[in-house]
């Protein structure tokens, strides 16, 4: 029986304006209308069933954007209600936690009628108490830690993020304080791909050739060592925006991390974007169709691995 390899093409969908450097109920208008179509375009060619990890935010504007998907057996994860960066779940309470989660679950269930168990936290930000506020909202899946991604610095939140330096490259039970560690939670850790530098959309549009190598290295190691990589895209990179300078904020407080975090970051982050992102990012799905991986949702897998115990012989899950 041949081995069968998975991956988990994901996507976070918000309203962040990527060129404006703001949230805009504008550039969500553009991801329901553009963003999105292209992408489900790009999946349906390629029978990719894929995770949506919608703000609660987004949807409760646009219901849309969660029903459009529906159709497709994609899956509705949740990535927080708000992408706002004093509501990143690093510096929100236990409480808040809670309450963030509660809200934008109930909101993507309604939407949906799917009962939502994956999580992407907004920026990729936790903290020791993200594990017991998925536990106790209902949540099965984190999707939101990078081992060994060595472009924390230049990320907020980049002082928690050093856990990542040695996190498990495989899926495993998280512990109850810390999702970049193994331990004896229920919350399933899925981690994102990077080899200090991370193989998913943003750098595939800064260094499209320097994506070329990391995705040999994904399907290396996955061949070798049984890995489920983890790609993330944002439909937002795939929307042409014009340039609105009322709208430019600077969010660093001091002048190095202004011009690190954010300047340096920026003009990075605008390469590529818009309609050269929609062929960068069809190639790369060509790459692993073509190699024969198997596209499915997290809760899939969830149900293949978790629920059912597995499927001996046959998959790369671990
Ligand atoms: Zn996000």
């Amino acid at each position: 029986m041949t081995k069968k390899k998975f991956f988990f093409f994901t996507n976070d969908v918000e309203t962040t304006s990527i060129r404006n450097h703001c949230l805009s109920d504008k550039t969500g208008e553009k991801v329901l209308k553009e963003g999105m179509p292209i992408l489900l375009d790009l999946y349906n060619k390629y029978n990719v069933k894929s995770t949506f990890f919608f703000t609660g935010y987004i949807a409760e504007k646009f219901p849309e954007i969660v029903k459009m998907i529906l159709s497709e057996e994609h899956e509705v994860g949740c990535h927080g209600y708000t992408h706002f960066a004093d509501s990143a779940f690093d510096v929100l309470s236990y409480k808040q936690q809670v309450d963030h989660l509660k809200k934008s679950k109930d909101i993507l269930e309604q939407i949906s009628g799917q009962e939502v168990i994956s999580f992407r936290a907004p920026a990729l930000r936790v903290n020791k108490n993200t594990a017991l506020a998925l536990a106790e909202t209902g949540f099965k899946i984190d999707s939101s830690v990078a081992p060994q991604r060595g472009d924390i610095f230049f990320s907020f939140g980049a002082l928690k993020k050093l856990n990542w330096i040695n996190a498990s490259r495989k899926c495993y039970f998280a512990r109850k304080n810390n999702l970049s560690r193994k331990g004896d939670s229920k919350i399933l850790e899925v981690p994102i791909n990077s080899y200090l530098i991370p193989y998913i959309g943003t750098f595939m549009r800064i260094s499209p050739i320097i994506t070329k190598i990391l995705r040999r290295l994904v399907d290396f190691e996955t061949k070798l060592s049984n890995h489920i990589p983890v790609f993330i895209i944002h439909p937002n990179e795939f929307i042409e925006e014009d340039l609105d300078l009322t709208k430019f904020s600077k969010r660093a407080k001091n002048v190095i991390s202004y011009l690190i975090a954010d300047k340096l970051r920026y003009k990075l982050k605008l390469r590529n974007l818009g309609i050269d992102a929609i062929s960068l990012f069809e190639d790369q799905i060509k790459f692993f169709y073509n190699r024969n991986y198997k596209f499915i949702t997290l809760k899939e897998f969830y149900n293949i691995m978790v629920i059912n115990g597995g499927e001996k012989n046959e998959t790369n899950g671990s």
